[in-house]
C-alpha cells in the first residue's frame, strides 16, 4: 500500500506533511490539495527525502514503471521552496 508512506524514508506521517504525487492517465503531477484521484505516492515535505527520491528515482519503484524525469524536476524545483 502506497498511501501516506514516504516512498523515501518509509515513514507514515500527517497528510499535510507530505507532498502527494498523483498519476491521472498517464501523467504525474503534484498534488499539493490532496484532491486529485488516481494512484498516488507521498513523499515527505522535507528536503532529504525530496532529494533522495529524485537522486535514486524512487517514484519508479513506487509506481512500479518509468516515471517521467518531469516530475523530478518538479520535486527538485519544490525542493528549492522547502
Ligand atoms: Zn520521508
Amino acid at each position: 500500500m502506497l498511501d501516506r508512506k514516504c516512498v523515501a524514508c518509509r515513514q507514515i506521517k500527517k497528510q499535510k506533511e507530505m507532498l502527494r504525487i498523483a498519476k491521472l492517465n498517464d501523467e504525474f503531477v503534484l498534488d499539493l490539495k490532496y484532491k486529485l484521484g488516481g494512484r498516488g505516492a507521498y513523499i515527505c515535505k522535507d528536503k532529504n527525502c525530496l532529494q533522495l527520491t529524485v537522486k535514486k528515482h524512487l517514484l519508479n519503484r513506487a509506481f512500479k514503471m518509468n516515471v517521467s524525469s518531469l516530475i523530478y524536476d518538479k520535486l527538485g524545483e519544490y525542493e528549492q521552496d522547502c
